[in-house]
């Protein structure tokens, strides 16, 4: 029988609910154990595919071609585990499943409800993840905070759950955060509370994590024992880390996973953490400061492009370096009209989106990159960018362009595929998930893999035009990457630069802390040399002293 662990929050979201719920599961994993996650999202989405990235940040994509949470990115960066559409419900497929199974007549001559009907459908859900991962243990993160309406049908099924499976199998942890007074004093009242309505619907937590900005003394950590009723030894303290990969080695220090084993009834050997020491030895040790522009339009909210900034960073640490990110607007460099924010860069990532808003700047950043040979990285619709960019220059128009933007420019570099045409639905009319991809030899791409085949997640409707196949490698473009029958474009380069590459694909999807994606390494290769060229990834004694 699989051994469960329901992660809540409280007080307030944006606790790091997901990192909590990924560093247990890693330290689970260290014991041997097969973790499983799961991320519960009481929105009524069927998924976050169609919602705008300032809501929710990036939109993560699984193997098999989930549109999920960005939890799930941190589950698989934490755990080293892919995980699989399995691993994301929302409300919207939970009602969806229910509605469809009326309708079928799955449930004839009863009132269909949300008890038991909703609730047994999320329980299945749960069910389903242990069953298909074969896990030990499943991490189920409850999203949202307790007392809000939405997530009430999850409390419910996860109550239920633990009579279900039996006491010894299931364990309820509480996150919750611990303010300060203007006076500086650290708070329970709000965990107190937060405990207390999780009680009323009949949840006693076995174990409090409580967030900080500082780590609680024993009096306060005796406190919560005592209002909310649990051992003291299982009321953790979670301060702000030094890093998010800082969190797993934090929470085994506190006791969290002899913790939970033991409350679960679990004999494991001692962890084996020494990968995260020695990925925090690494981060220490990485002080060769780079700086890599992100241009995007989502820029306010850095959660938008999560998984390519921790690619970046995973990258530049392996190497030595600190990658500082300047995060530049795509909508106010098309606006002004100079390349100010582009100066001084080591590298640029041209990051995915979607429509048309912001896409001149990124042209423009493409451009810049291009004619001054900076390394740039074109992801999604980066690389659509970076071709369009080509065309225009070789066309001499700035007709030049993807239908996605001008549905009727003369030269549609970047367009649907006639079967592609007249779908209609705006969901789940993508290539989603994982396709095979062939780097050429000779290539930068084939290089840089090692590998004659590939496997990257995709998430986009349109394509590389073949029809200016012939133009663009006139000007100097490769097509260094392609679908196995030859008729998709996936990766295009110019070999006459330091590094000038886009990939239809998402590589941040695969990247790992601890094993960075072959091409953010040798991108990261390329700007560290033309940093070093142009006098800077220098550590002087200022960068020294900067604490980590
Ligand atoms: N909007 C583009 C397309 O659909 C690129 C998508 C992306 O960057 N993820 O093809």
């Amino acid at each position: 029988m699989p051994k469960f662990v329901f992660v809540t929050g409280g007080v307030t979201s944006s606790l790091g609910k997901g990192i909590t719920a990924a560093s247990l599961g890693s330290i689970l994993a260290a014991r041997g154990l097969s973790v499983a996650s799961l991320k519960m999202d009481p929105y009524l989405n069927v998924d976050p595919g169609t919602m705008s990235p300032y809501q929710h940040g990036e939109v993560f994509v699984t193997e098999d071609g989930a549109e999920a949470d960005l939890d799930l990115g941190h589950y698989e960066r934490f755990i080293d585990r892919n995980v699989t559409r399995a691993s994301n419900l929302t409300t919207g497929q939970i009602y969806s499943a229910v509605i469809a199974k009326e309708r079928r007549g799955d449930y004839l001559g009863a009132t269909v409800q949300v008890i038991p009907h909703i609730t047994n459908e999320i329980k299945s859900r749960i069910h389903r993840v242990a069953r298909e991962a074969q896990a030990d243990v499943v991490v189920v993160e409850v999203g949202g905070t307790v007392g809000d309406i939405e997530s009430l049908p999850y409390i419910e099924a996860i109550r239920q759950f633990r009579n279900d499976v039996g006491r010894q199998n299931v364990l309820y942890l509480h996150l919750t955060l611990l303010p300060r007074t203007v006076g500086g004093e650290l708070k329970t009242k709000p965990t107190q509370h937060s405990v207390k309505e999780l009680r009323s619907i009949g949840i006693q937590p076995d174990v409090v994590i409580a967030r900080a900005d500082e780590a609680l003394n024993e009096e306060l950590r005796e406190k919560i024992a005592l209002f909310c009723d649990v051992k003291i030894d299982n009321v953790i303290s979670e301060p702000d880390a030094w890093s998010i990969y800082g969190v797993p080695l934090m929470l085994e220090e506190s006791g969290l996973g002899r913790i939970v084993t033991e409350e679960l009834g679990l004999a494991t050997p001692e962890p084996d953490l020494r990968a995260w020491r020695e990925l925090e030895e690494r981060i220490r040790s990485a002080k060769i400061p780079l700086e890599i522009g992100m241009v995007g339009k989502y820029i306010e909210l850095h959660d938008a492009y999560l998984s390519v900034a921790e690619s970046v960073r995973h990258a530049a640490w392996a190497a030595g370096c600190d990658a500082r990110l300047r995060w530049i607007d795509s909508e106010k460099l098309e606006r002004d009209g100079d390349v100010e924010p582009l100066m001084g860069l080591d590298g640029i990532v041209v990051p995915g989106g979607f429509g048309y808003r912001g896409i001149e700047g990124k042209v423009k950043a493409a451009r810049f990159g291009r004619e001054r040979a900076v390394p740039t990285l074109g992801l999604c619709m980066g690389m659509q960018c970076m071709v369009i960019e080509l065309a225009r220059t070789a066309l001499g128009t700035d007709d030049a362009n993807s239908t996605e933007f001008d549905a009727f420019t003369p030269h549609p570099v970047i367009d649907l595929l006639p079967e592609q045409r007249d779908v209609g639905e705006k969901g789940g009319t993508m290539r989603l998930g994982s396709y095979p991809c062939v780097p050429t030899e000779g290539t930068l791409a084939h290089r840089a893999y090692g590998q004659p085949i590939v496997l990257e997640r995709h998430r986009h409707r349109f394509e590389f035009n073949n029809a200016y196949r012939e133009l663009l490698s006139s000007r100097g473009m490769t097509f260094s990457g392609l679908s196995p029958d030859g008729r998709l474009v996936e990766i295009v380069e110019i070999p006459d630069h330091p590094f000038y590459l886009g990939t239809q694909y998402h590589p941040e999807f695969r990247s790992r802390p601890n094993r960075p994606h072959p091409l953010f390494t040798s991108f990261i290769h390329a700007v560290l040399e033309h940093a070093r060229a142009n006098g800077r990834a220098v550590v002087t004694p200022a960068v020294m002293q900067e604490a980590r």
